[in-house]
């Protein structure tokens, strides 16, 4: 059968593409979907300081365009389609996007996940107006400006460092005392003069006639209120999984996460889930790549169990 797929991987984050690789490189044949950006997560990151090897920091666009062209060069296919429904039951899988239909042995879903909205008022007004997911992205555009940053894990400490390249002064809103951060990032932003905090706080709104001007601060053990003067307000307050197109079809938990064996194997035969996308412990660039490699692998075996 001319057109049917051995594995046809959703998602090329560091996931899908590391997948990709070790199919393609197995003479599998193998392709890659992918309807945004490629690269995911990652390529919206400056800095990858913990991915093994990246000691001469190469930028996380760098990485998973090398990740996609080494994928490339072993023979994987890549379409830039959105998938819009999977036919997962039965032996050969049907992945519709919104212009064509593929057919698949296996299917691996990589399609890792998205920024969380934090839901208070002017969020999705301001959105692209001052409102922002993405450092990496938009930080140029406050140069020499004021920026807050919500949240306190890794990805909003390490992003309120690479904004400080930018921006004048960047303030970091948190809901607690303590950041969650790993502590060689926090040591680097209480070491940064650009960066303060407010602690024990939440954004209650995001202010502005068409473009941010300032948020409204709530302290969330006085309920005390304030005002803080700000031309950027950037969101890294967590994660939620893309899993919808599956939704129905494979056991989930109850945020969404795809539910795996330590083989990526899904509830559903000849399905596999990998990266971000998937419930485990440590959602990492090089936690999401492992994941690949082994969902591919794993693929290769089923097919040579059921097909061959
Ligand atoms: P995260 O670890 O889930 O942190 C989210 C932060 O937002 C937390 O500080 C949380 O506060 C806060 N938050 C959540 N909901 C909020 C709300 N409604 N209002 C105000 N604050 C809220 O998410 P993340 O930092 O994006 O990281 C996601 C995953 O990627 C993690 O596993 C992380 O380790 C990984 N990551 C790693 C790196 C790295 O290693 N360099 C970089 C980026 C991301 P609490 O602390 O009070 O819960």
């Amino acid at each position: 059968m001319q057109d049917l797929y051995d594995i046809i991987i959703i998602g090329g984050g560091p996931a899908g593409l590391s997948a990709g690789l070790y199919g393609a490189r197995s003479r599998a044949r193998t392709l890659i979907i992918e309807k945004g950006k490629w690269g995911g997560q990652a390529a919206s990151t400056e800095e990858l300081e913990n991915y093994p090897g990246s000691i001469e920091q190469p930028t996380g666009p760098e990485i998973t365009s090398r990740m996609k062209k080494q994928a490339e060069e072993f023979g994987v296919e890549t379409k830039a389609q959105a998938v819009t429904e999977l036919k997962l039951e039965g032996k050969i899988k049907t992945v519709v996007t919104d212009s064509a239909e593929y057919r698949a042995k296996t299917v691996i879903i990589a399609t890792g996940a998205k920024p969380r909205l934090l839901g208070c008022p002017g969020e999705l007004e301001l959105r692209g107006k001052g409102v922002s997911y993405c450092a990496t992205c938009d930080a140029d555009f406050f140069t020499d400006l004021r920026v807050v940053v919500v949240g306190g894990g890794d990805s909003a400490i390490q992003e309120a460092i690479y904004l400080t390249k930018f921006a004048e002064k960047v303030t970091v809103i948190h809901r607690r005392d303590q950041l969650r951060a790993a502590k060689s990032i926090q040591e680097k932003a209480f070491a940064n003069d650009k960066i303060d905090f407010i602690w024990d706080s939440v954004v209650a709104e995001i202010k502005g006639d068409g473009i941010v001007e300032g948020v409204t601060v709530k302290n969330v053990k006085t309920n005390e209120l304030s005002e803080v003067e700000t031309d950027g307000v950037f969101m890294f307050v967590g994660y939620d999984p893309v899993s919808e197109l599956a939704k129905g079809l494979v056991d989930m938990d109850e945020k969404g996460y795809i539910i795996t064996d330590e083989n990526m194997k899904t509830s559903i035969e000849g399905v596999f889930a990998a990266g971000d996308v998937r419930k485990k412990s440590l959602r990492q660039v090089v936690t999401a790549a492992a994941d690949g490699a082994i969902a591919a692998v794993s693929a290769e075996h089923y097919i040579a169990e059921k097909f061959e």
